[in-house]
Order: C-alpha cells, then structure tokens, then sequence
C-alpha cells in the first residue's frame, strides 16, 4: 500500500515517526493506512473588516486526525506559517498525546494564518469570532474541543465560546477550554504543563535511583512551562543551575533562586528575566543548553537541540518541556553519546491532561480546589512515566519510540474493536 509522503517537515517528521513505530510494532496496513490519514480536514475562508476600513480575507484550518478515543482534541494558533499540512501533523501528535496521557480523547488542531502580533485587538476579536461561527458546525463537547495554543490565550476561547453560545442560544462551557477561572476554568490549569514536566522530572531521577537533593539541573525558557517545571523541581529538592529566556540565560552554581527570579519576571511589563544577574546574583553565560548539570528541560521552544547544538551538551537526560525541542539530527547525535531522552508527548502533556480536568468539571458543572486538581495530575503523570518507562525496557527501545508505540497501540485497537463503519 502507497505511504503518504509530505513536503511539509512537521509532517513529514510526524508520518515518519508514526510509520516507524508501525513497523516496530507489525501494525497491519489497514490500520497503517487509516491512522495516517485525518479524519476531516476542514479549510475555511475568513473575511475580516480592518481598522482601516479595508476587508481582507484570512486562511482558517481545523483539522480532526481522529476521534476514535473521544472528541478531538488540540489548540487553536495564530501565525503567519499555520496551513493544513501543520494542523494536520500537530493534530496526529495530539492523538498520540491524549492515548499515550489515558484521556478520552482523539487529536484535533487548528489556526489561523496571520501576523497576531500586528493586529489591533478589536481587529483580533472580529477575526477569532468569524473563525468560530465557521467551524461552529464541528465544534461540541463530545466533538471537538480546541484550546488556546500558540498566540492564543483565554480572551480567544472567550470569544469563540461567546460566539458559538449565542448562535445556538445556549451555553455551553465544555466545547472549549483554556476559559479563565473566573468564566468556567480552572484553578491549577496555568501551572498543570511545568507542574507535569517537573513531575516526569522527578520520576525519571527516581527511576535512575537518584535521590532530587544530589541532582542538578538546567531549564530553557522561562515562560508559561519553565518557570513551573523550574519552581516545582526546586521545591522538591533539585538544585537549578541555570535558567533562560530570550534576554539570555542565568547561571549559579550554588543554584539559582527561583523565587527571586519570579520576583524579577511578575515586575516586568513583558514578563521577562532582564537584569536577573544583579538581583538573582548569579552570572551570565552563552547558553543554558550547554551548562554544566545532570538534567536538562528544554522549555522554550522547537528546535533549539540540533546538528548544530546536541554535540555541545553536557547533560545526560533530557525532559522535553517544549513541544520538539530535539531535531531528528540532534536526537541521532544525542543517542549514540547515551543521552536519555523524555518526549515531549509524554513529558508535558500536563496541559492537556488539565484540559481534560476542566472539561470534565464543566460537563458536571463542579469546580475543584487546586489541591484536588495537583493531586490528580501527579497521580496520572507518575504512571504514564512508569508506563512508558516500563514498556521501553520491555520492548528495548527508546523512550521516544516506547511512548509512540503504546499510544498507536491503543488507538488501533480501538479502530480494531469499532470497526469501519459504512
Ligand atoms: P511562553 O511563551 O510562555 O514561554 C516561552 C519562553 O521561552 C519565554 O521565556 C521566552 O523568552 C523563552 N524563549 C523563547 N525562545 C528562546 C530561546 N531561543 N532561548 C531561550 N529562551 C527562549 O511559552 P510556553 O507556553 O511556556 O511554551 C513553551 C513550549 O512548551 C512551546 O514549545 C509550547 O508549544 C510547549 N507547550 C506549552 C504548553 C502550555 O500549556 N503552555 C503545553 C504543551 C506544550
């Protein structure tokens, strides 16, 4: 049977993935070839009234790889490189997410092709409302469930969610999430991705046998994920060598104080860590990825672990914050110099596990403490490392190639069970 093939290098990267692990795994064609391709691909046309008076016509993309687990689901971005081919490869990626996390839900992602960054917010507004009363017609909570995800946040699931709510004229909190807490969201969701990779962190070092207190560790980025997973390792006893964002990156080899670096990052306008090396007393070096530590979370963004850089790090383990940090080429050199990797769909899927969290406190109308909602998420990050943990020394593969296998398994199984209907 022909294999798809993509010019597009996320999705190449995510078929390739996808059809090496069937291999491994002897997954028949027939599931080969069903799993490989989205189940709808929907393009939609978005004319928006700018500021000026002038109309001008947007490119919308929502993409639903599969349902076959539960409702698709996945974030929704805004920049100017999202077309079909990304939604569609992010939205393979998140149903290997949900299965691999034990969530019921397939994998979904959408966007929209625009510069957010230089628009107006009411210019935002008309085109995040005119997105959602398109894709209204595929969107409910046993549907499809998007998110915020890259330039998007809680002011665009409002708007969507407004949108849709008053064309059907009936609210409806569980066909989106990301809401704020004070309109159908959840406490413990801003911190639930750090919280989760710092939690497969500290399992990872357990599985090594070594005990957080004589660990060292570097995180790259310092926004939404990294300063979480940096504030919850440091509270469990690892020492933070060095932290980073794009003003630079910070080193201590005492360890950084990450509540001064809190501090430093609630009083700036932009949220950043600049001056850090004053107030945080602690030097500044080239690169956080080279620091000299035992563990490394890169959580800033795609890429930054390639050709060029994996030769470079010190580290022996690795935990992906990001989403892709490590390039195929920076995972090759990584692998034959013994670095352990955590993957990024098992290490943060934090986030979409508190999505889960607040869906399913909308469909029951209840609101958790943030007590009740750590102690889940913990509980769920802890087995799913264990898990993938487990069936790579079992099955004696990597980490990466481990976790992918488990999640094409259950699917598969699934479609197995369910059957192809008509
Ligand atoms: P963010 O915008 O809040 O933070 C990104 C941080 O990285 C910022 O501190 C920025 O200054 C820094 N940064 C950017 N480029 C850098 C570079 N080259 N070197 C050093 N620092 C750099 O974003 P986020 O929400 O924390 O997301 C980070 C990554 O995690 C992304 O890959 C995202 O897709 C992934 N992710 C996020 C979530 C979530 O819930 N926020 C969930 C899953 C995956």
């Amino acid at each position: 049977m022909q294999r798809r093939n993509s010019q597009n290098v996320l999705l190449s990267t995510a078929l390739n993935e996808f059809y090496g692990a069937a291999d491994e795994m002897g997954l028949s064609e027939k599931l080969v070839s069903i799993l490989s391709h989205s189940e709808r691909r929907v393009h939609v046309s978005l004319p928006v009234e700018m500021d000026d008076g002038s109309v001008q016509v947007f490119d919308g993309y929502r993409v639903q790889h599969s349902t076959a687990l539960g409702p698709s689901k996945g974030g929704i971005r805004y920049d100017l490189g999202v077309d079909m081919d990304e939604c569609e490869a992010l939205a393979m990626l998140m149903t290997w997410k949900c299965s691999l996390a034990g969530i019921p839900y397939g994998g979904g992602k959408g966007g929209i092709c625009c510069d957010p960054l230089n628009m107006s917010k009411r210019e935002k507004e008309r085109l995040t409302r005119t997105y959602g009363a398109r894709i209204e017609p595929l969107l409910g909570r046993w549907n499809d469930v998007p998110a915020p995800d890259m330039n998007s946040g809680s002011q665009e699931m409002v708007w969507i969610l407004d949108t849709v709510c008053k064309m059907r004229g009936k609210l409806e909190p569980a066909i989106l999430t990301g809401k704020p807490v004070t309109y159908w969201g959840s406490f413990g969701r801003n911190e639930a991705t750090g919280r989760g990779v710092a939690t497969c962190g500290l399992e990872f070092m357990k599985a090594l046998n070594k005990h957080p207190d004589t660990v060292t560790a570097a995180v790259q980025g310092f926004g939404n994920v990294g300063s979480y997973t940096a504030k919850v390792l440091n509270e469990a006893g690892v020492k933070v060598v060095a932290i980073s964002d794009i003003t630079g990156s910070y080193y201590s080899p005492g360890g950084i104080d990450i509540r001064k670096a809190f501090e430093v990052i609630h009083n700036n306008p932009k949220k950043l860590l600049t001056g850090f090396e004053q107030i945080g007393n602690c030097e500044k070096i080239d690169d956080v990825l080279f620091a000299d530590c035992e563990f490394l979370f890169p959580c800033a963004r795609d890429g930054v672990i390639n050709y060029d850089t994996a030769g470079k790090i010190k580290a022996r383990y690795i935990v992906e914050g990001a989403n892709g940090p490590v390039t195929p080429e920076g995972d090759k050199i990584l692998d034959e110099s013994g670095v352990v990797i955590v993957p990024d769909f098992l290490a943060n899927s934090g986030g979409v596990i508190g999505s889960y969290f607040e869906w399913a406190q909308n469909l029951q109308g209840e609101f958790w403490s943030e007590e009740e909602y750590n102690n889940k998420l913990i509980k769920i990050m802890k087995n799913n490392f264990r898990l993938v943990w487990d069936y790579a020394e079992a099955k004696h593969v990597k980490m990466r190639r481990a976790a992918t296998m488990a999640a094409i398994q259950k699917v598969a199984d699934v479609v197995e069970m369910r059957g192809i209907f008509l």
